[in-house]
């Protein structure tokens, strides 16, 4: 007989938030796309049946902040070795390369990668690459060229998402900061598309570069604890912040074990202010630094008492929303077929962040399998 269906999971505990949805049962795929949801699909209509009750089911994770340039860059790691083992199934390089270098992330990573990738575009030509010879990307301006990162944009509408400017004493140093901030606009303007901004260790006030953001932009590394972080001084959030979010531009968290800092995290959790996405900023760090995978991030959270149905969003609807491909991240029926299927471990875990505190955890979330296009994905062999 033939099957009706590719996949099916089981007696999952079903969260998918584009769908207010969190219910015991069953997911089934057909055609790279899910097929089915449904609180009993029989076994016998599926190729695969795997039984993953007692664990969560989501849409496939989606990480906006990594770095994937890895056949160009040692600073980057391999898309398909950081995310689809921990249930990511789409992610976003953040400027690893600029217009000079952009084609070779395109034609030799993101090509041959089972990890969906998009990309923003550094302003810089040759993006992050600089930093392997300690050099700030954007200390000279002279590596910023606006019209040929518009036309780079232009030129690769369905993988672009807009272009990514760090502006950060070591990036761009007070002197290029508001200038690269101001040809980001330019460029993002001219193509339509979103601006990525790095708010870490800027030079000049947080709510000043919010001014050069619009709806739809997404500010990096929102919770990070140098000066000009989100919090004024008193330890409240700054009236622009809040502002910046009814404006819409997306708070995005860019972990990357230095630019988050559980003080300010907790002042901000205490104020109620949760970021819009979590992401890991995932990259080969130096053997001091702790690069949490997606799911450490959102373990991260869960201990700061972030609601589970809250964290799962933030990286997948609204992950989705935020990079303006709501087709993604979402189980509804007809939509690619991506999913994770997580454990919510019980023990005494704790994460840390840049600068040496932890928070305790009694739980923390293990990915148990993961399922791209429709089927699910497997390691190859090393
Ligand atoms: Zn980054």
């Amino acid at each position: 007989m033939t099957e009706s269906y590719d996949l099916l999971l089981k007696n999952g505990d079903i969260v998918d938030p584009s769908q207010d949805m969190r219910q015991r049962g069953d997911v089934a795929f057909r055609g790279g796309r899910v097929a089915a949801i449904e609180a009993d699909i029989p076994v016998t209509e599926a190729a695969e049946v795997i039984d993953v009750r007692g664990h969560l089911v989501t849409p496939g994770l989606m990480d906006i902040h990594g770095h994937f340039y890895y056949r160009g860059w040692p600073g980057a790691v391999d898309p398909d070795v950081a995310c689809l083992p921990s249930g990511v199934t789409t992610a976003v390089d953040a400027g690893s390369t600029g217009w000079g270098n952009y084609p070779a992330l395109r034609d030799y990573v993101m090509r041959d990668s089972h990890t969906r990738l998009y990309a923003f575009v550094h302003l810089c030509a040759t993006g992050l690459t600089s930093l392997t010879a300690r050099v700030g990307e954007l200390q000279n301006l002279a590596f910023a060229q606006t019209d040929r990162a518009i036309r780079c944009i232009g030129d690769n509408p369905d993988q672009t998402l807009g272009v990514k400017v760090r502006i950060d004493h070591r990036a761009t140093g007070e002197a290029n900061a508001l200038p690269a901030l101001r040809m980001a606009r330019e460029v993002a303007d001219a193509t339509q598309s979103q601006m990525m901004v790095h708010v870490s260790g800027t030079p000049v006030p947080l709510v000043r570069l919010f001014d050069f953001m619009r709806a739809g932009d997404v500010a990096t590394h929102i919770l990070n604890g140098y000066a000009h972080n989100v919090l004024d001084g008193n330890g409240r959030i700054r009236d622009g912040v809040r502002e910046a979010r009814e404006r819409g531009i997306v708070l995005d968290v860019g972990h990357a074990g230095v630019h988050f800092d559980l003080n300010v995290a907790r002042a901000a959790v205490a104020q109620e202010f949760w970021p819009d996405t979590l992401s890991t900023d995932i990259h080969t760090p130096p053997p001091d630094r702790v690069v949490y995978d997606l799911l450490g991030v959102m373990s991260t959270f869960l201990a700061l008492e972030m609601p589970l149905e809250a964290v799962i969003a933030s990286v997948t609807s609204k992950a989705a929303a935020a990079i303006g491909k709501p087709e993604l991240g979402s189980l509804r029926v007809g939509s690619p077929g991506d999913a994770a299927v997580l454990e919510l471990q019980e023990g005494e875990f704790s994460f840390v962040d840049a600068v040496g505190n932890e928070v305790p955890a009694g739980q923390r979330l293990h990915a148990v399998l993961t399922v791209k296009g429709g089927h699910r994905w497997r390691a190859l062999a090393a």
